[in-house]
Formats: structure tokens, C-alpha cells, sequence
């Protein structure tokens, strides 16, 4: 591995922690930095005001320095060490500013891989990371329950920071990542890659911040590129381009549609486990709960993960059986007048829309559309027409879908005209309902237009859902 910065000894050493984020990230390295002795200085361009949550978790370990509301160029020039924000982009001309003054840059999750001891089970791809992640996650708990001593540990992406507790994290536990591009984009500088690498799929997706779909995909195959041959690399079978990917290590592969020699298949509602030329079943649709077969390819990718490090079929059993759904994941919320309410809120890509579409057979009043990430949105458009019986559009991207969807030749979904809000497309949606129905929270666009983030999209559905139950006689 090559590190970013060439000292182990933080104290008295300036550093600039840029983006103290709203998801951990920041927290997590100023937390580690401070109880390292290190002399932080916290620089965000948000004002105080909307920074008070992230600072109240700062009380324990107070940085020195506050610069808010703006950067201060004198502070890059001047630091030991500035820690970025994996989604400050790397033209940023105060990043450039240190670079251009010889001073070193890293990220949290640099960071932690500098300092963890134990072995890595990473995620990434396009869609179903999270799910993934968690359901690894959910297994190896259960698998190291039985091993004294060792234990099982959930970061990255997903939940809280590890950095403040990587002391505590014991070379043999098990640590299990999800990664975005961003976060992958750094480590790949350290010239490092996870002991056990599962990609999901790929799709084009944030392609507002990548320079274009190959950038992408060279960001997301960062989690292989470093991998040694005693390494295992954990490929979507069904993916047309991951499953080119190479790889360097032990080949393991998942799949829904596809089968092979090595790795986990699904056949007449089984699991088929091959690995080392030996061969079990395992019947995973009577251990998981999860709607939609996309639930299923996300079970297939954690078998294949957590058998790889010796997990055994009662663990992997406990874990799917035991494995609660994230919220705003095709979440039931309840069952008001007959309809079912399901939030999807975290469907922020239109593949992730489409897969929803497919999970229910029940007939679908659908609320899509959101902020434009500039992704095409025919595909989710003719699904809607294909298994949406109304849908009710909004935000940005509601003209276009609109237009998407009565061209296409098979519509037979009643589109709303663009909502003017939540509100108004809620009630819409609920109008154009009917017992037996599911009406689907399923954007498949990100939520920055009308709403902070997927998870306040995802509550005040939820919210909406209560009201119009309190309604009801
Ligand atoms: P991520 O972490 O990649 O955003 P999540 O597991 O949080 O993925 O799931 C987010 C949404 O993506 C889900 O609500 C679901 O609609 C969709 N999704 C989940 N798994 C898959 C998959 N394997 N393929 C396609 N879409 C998926």
C-alpha cells in the first residue's frame, strides 16, 4: 500500500478536515484526529446554522479551529494534512491550492484502510449496494458469534464512520464496507483494494460528477485493481459489463439468470452453492423476506461473499432469515383502504425504479421523477408504461418522463400532468387508486429538487401515508 501521507504520528500536526458532511465522514475523521492529538481546523462552505447537528457530535473531541460558511485558501497552503470530502471534486481549486503547496490529501476512508488491521469485505456497483452490504454484514455477525473473540463490524457508506474505532477493531474480526465511486477513487490512490470485493452491477449513475461512463467504471474497478491472487473477487454473472471485469485473485461469481462453475446460482427457488468443486443447495426464498428479484441477486452476491471466508449454512440461514430491510427500500409502510403503501424513496436511479416495477404483481400507482442527473430515463419510462397502472409525476425530470411514456406504443398507465407538489402528487396518486392496489414511492431520480435528501423524501411519505390512514372512517 502506498500511503497518502508519510507520518503515523498525529500530534501537534495541522490539519485541514474540508466538508464535515452530513453522513459522518468528517465526523469520523476529526473524532480520530482529535484523539490522535492532532490540531484540527474543520473548513465547510455551509454556514454554522446548518452545521449544528454535525458539531453537537463534535463535544467529546472539539476541533480547534471552526471555518464556516467559506474556505480560506491561506489554510490549505498552511496545513500538515487537509482530509477531503470523498464529493469535493478534484479540479477544486482550494484542493489545488494544497496540492500546489506540497501538502499531503486524504479522506476518511483512507484513513481507516491505513489504520485497520483486519480483513475487508467490500461492496460496490450501481444498485443494491446498501442491501448487499447489510445482508454480508447480517451473516458474518452470525458467523463470528460462534468464533470467541472475533467480531463483525458495518461501515463505509452505509451506518457510521469505523475511523473513531478502528483501535478497536481486532486483526481477526471481519470488517464489511460499502463503497461508493467517490470513496473507491481514493483508495485506489493507496494503491489498495479489499480482501473480499462484491460489485453488484453497473449502470451509468452519477455521471454528473464522473467525466463520462469509462471514468465510472475505472472508479468502480478500483475494488479489484489492487487485489492479490490470495484475494477473492465476488462478479454479477447476469451483468454483461462487470462480468468482463478482470480480476486477479479467486473468481466467484452470482446469478439470477446465469450459472457456472464457481459460485452461487439460483435454481427452483434454491441457492446453488458451488465452491472448490463441491456443490450444496440451499432453499434461500424460504429464508428471505424481501420483495422483488433483485432482493434475491443482493442474497446470491452476500452468500457468495460470506462463504468465500468460511461461513456456514446456519449462519448464512440466520442472517438472510434474520435480516431486517433498510428503511426507504421498498419499504411497507402500511395497508390503508386496501391499498399498500411501499417507500422506495432510496430508488434515486432509474434501474432501481424498474426493478421496484417488477417486484409486485398487484396492479402499481406509481410517484416517480425528481431532480434531472442527466441519466436517460427511456428504459424506466417504457417500464412504467409496461407495469404502472397511473403514475404521478414530479419535480424535474416529470416533463420529460411524461413525454417518454405516451410515446411509448404500449402505454396503458394513466400520467398525471407535472405535480406542483408533494402533496398534490400524493393525493393524485391515492385518487387514482383502488383496493388491491400498490401505490409505490419510487423515484428512480435523486430528491435534491424538493426535498434535503432520499431519507426526508422517504418521511414525509411515510407521514402522508399516517395522515390519509387518520382520515379514513
Ligand atoms: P444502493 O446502496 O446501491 O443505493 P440499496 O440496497 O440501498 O442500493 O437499494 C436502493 C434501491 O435500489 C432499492 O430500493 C431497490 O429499488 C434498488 N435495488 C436494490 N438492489 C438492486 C439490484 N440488485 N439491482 C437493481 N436495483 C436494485
Amino acid at each position: 500500500m502506498i500511503f497518502d501521507h508519510d507520518f503515523d504520528d498525529y500530534r501537534q500536526r495541522r490539519v485541514l478536515v474540508m466538508g464535515l458532511g452530513s453522513f459522518g465522514g468528517g465526523i469520523g475523521a476529526v473524532k480520530f484526529l482529535v484523539s490522535r492529538g492532532a490540531l484540527v481546523t474543520v473548513t465547510d462552505l455551509r454556514p454554522v446554522e446548518k452545521l449544528t447537528d454535525s458539531l453537537a457530535e463534535l463535544k467529546e473531541t472539539p476541533p480547534d479551529r471552526l471555518v464556516l460558511g467559506h474556505h480560506d485558501k491561506s489554510d490549505f497552503r498552511s496545513a500538515d494534512l487537509v482530509v477531503v470530502n470523498p464529493a469535493v471534486k478534484r479540479d477544486c481549486p482550494f484542493l489545488n491550492e494544497a496540492i500546489s503547496a506540497g501538502v499531503p490529501t486524504t479522506s476518511e476512508m483512507n484513513l481507516f484502510w491505513k489504520w485497520n488491521r483486519a480483513k475487508v469485505i467490500a461492496v460496490t456497483g450501481s444498485n443494491g449496494k446498501s442491501t448487499t452490504t447489510a445482508m454480508i454484514h447480517s451473516i458474518i455477525e452470525k458467523f463470528l458469534q460462534r468464533q470467541p473473540g472475533r467480531r463483525a463490524w458495518l461501515g463505509g457508506n452505509i451506518g457510521s464512520s469505523l475511523l473513531p474505532l478502528v483501535d478497536q477493531i481486532q486483526p481477526d474480526d471481519l470488517v464489511v464496507l460499502e463503497l461508493s465511486s467517490f470513496q473507491l477513487a481514493d483508495i485506489n490512490r493507496l494503491q489498495a483494494s479489499p480482501q473480499v470485493a462484491v460489485v453488484t452491477n453497473f449502470a451509468p449513475n452519477h455521471l454528473d460528477w464522473h467525466v463520462d461512463l469509462d471514468d465510472y467504471r475505472q472508479a468502480k474497478q478500483a475494488i479489484l485493481r489492487w487485489q492479490t491472487e490470495q484475494d477473492t473477487a465476488v462478479l454479477n454473472a447476469d451483468d454483461a459489463d462487470v462480468s468482463q471485469w478482470p480480476v486477479r485473485g479467486r473468481r466467484l461469481e452470482f446469478g439470477l439468470g446465469s450459472t457456472g462453475q464457481n459460485g452461487v446460482f439460483f435454481e427452483n427457488r434454491q441457492a446453488v452453492v458451488r465452491l472448490n468443486g463441491g456443490e450444496v443447495r440451499w432453499p434461500l426464498l424460504d429464508w428471505l423476506k424481501l420483495p422483488g428479484r433483485h432482493n434475491v441477486a443482493n442474497a446470491l452476491a452476500a452468500i457468495a461473499a460470506t462463504v468465500s471466508v468460511g461461513a456456514d449454512a446456519e449462519s448464512v440461514q440466520q442472517g438472510i432469515e434474520n435480516y431486517q430491510p433498510l428503511p426507504h427500500r421498498l419499504q411497507f409502510i402500511a395497508e390503508v383502504a386496501g391499498r399498500r403503501f411501499y417507500n422506495d424513496s432510496l430508488a434515486t436511479t432509474p434501474e432501481s425504479a424498474e426493478v421496484a416495477l417488477s417486484a409486485f404483481d398487484a396492479p402499481i400507482v406509481l410517484l416517480a421523477g425528481g431532480y434531472d442527473k442527466h441519466v436517460d430515463l427511456s428504459q424506466m419510462a417504457a417500464s412504467i408504461a409496461h407495469h404502472a397502472k397511473a403514475v404521478s409525476l414530479m419535480g424535474q425530470t416529470a416533463v420529460t418522463l411524461r413525454e417518454m411514456i405516451e410515446a411509448n406504443q404500449s402505454n396503458n398507465c394513466e400520467v398525471s400532468l407535472p405535480q406542483t407538489s408533494f402533496v398534490a402528487a400524493f393525493e393524485w396518486a391515492v385518487e387514482h387508486s383502488a383496493p388491491g392496489d400498490v401505490i409505490l414511492l419510487s423515484p428512480g431520480c435523486a430528491s435534491y429538487d424538493w426535498f434535503r435528501n432520499f431519507a426526508d423524501r422517504g418521511a414525509q411519505f411515510t407521514e402522508l401515508v399516517r395522515q390519509y390512514a387518520a382520515s379514513q372512517p
